[in-house]
């Protein structure tokens, strides 16, 4: 398995090239717009056929690339279940699996920070954990029909029951940090290492963060699967 992580400094997010070197077929899971020319270049450099652009959750921070990309290279776009976007082809519920040659990515439903939020299980040793986990944190709930309980229920009973050493990719980082496991956040993560169910409910309720600037037109371009001037008509 080929994979990547790349990064977009504006937003702080992940976004990962997977690919499947047999048969040169890739897919990106969280692409930007604003890094399109980039992902675009990187597939043509390594002589990938783009196949699949795949969405954690409708992002609040940055509009994602999926449609550019669909333009240059005609991938579909996959969102999980319930995602609020017809534009997708193809919607991921829990348990489902999308194949490329010897890859399997496994959706497992996570919501909590996005009411639809689908974390991603790659070969049985990877996970991408979008906005649900991140290293040594998670995803806000305060917006888009978040929810600190379900979160908390999320990567309390679906993430940290993955095997130990099984290694966490998340859908954005503000320290520099890129890559952890299972275990390590299981033991270290503060905001869930010691905290029960209800004080992990009253934290998240008292953080007060203010919205991401992007927030009023990233939403609804999402939702167009980064079509931004269908959003902006609508
Ligand atoms: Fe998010």
């Amino acid at each position: 398995m080929l994979f990547r992580q790349l990064y977009d400094r504006e937003s702080s997010t992940f976004t990962y090239l997977i690919a499947d070197p047999g048969s040169h077929r890739a897919l990106l899971v969280d692409p930007v717009l604003g890094q399109v020319e980039r992902d675009f270049k990187l597939l043509q450099e390594l002589n990938l056929t783009l196949c699949f652009c795949v969405e954690t959750h409708i992002h609040a921070d940055h509009i994602t690339g999926t449609h550019q990309l669909q333009s240059k290279t005609g991938c579909l776009s996959i969102v999980p279940a319930q995602a609020p976007a017809a534009c997708a082809d193809r919607h991921l519920e829990d348990g489902e699996v999308l194949t490329l040659g010897d890859i399997s990515l496994k959706a497992i439903a996570t919501p909590g920070h996005t009411d639809s939020h689908n974390a991603y299980w790659v070969n049985g040793d990877h996970i991408l954990t979008g906005d649900a986990l991140f290293i040594r944190g998670c995803g806000r709930t305060d917006f888009q029909s978040g929810d600190a309980g379900t979160l908390y229920d999320s990567v309390t009973q679906k993430l940290f029951t993955l095997p130990d050493a099984t290694l966490v990719y998340p859908g954005h980082d503000y320290h520099g940090l890129t890559v952890s496991t299972i275990q390590e956040e299981r033991q270290w993560n503060p905001r869930f290492k010691g905290r029960g169910r209800n004080t992990f409910i009253e934290f998240m309720n008292a953080l007060d963060l203010p919205d991401p600037q992007k927030m009023m037109e990233a939403v609804p371009a999402n939702e167009c699967c980064g079509r931004v001037d269908s959003a902006t008509a609508r």
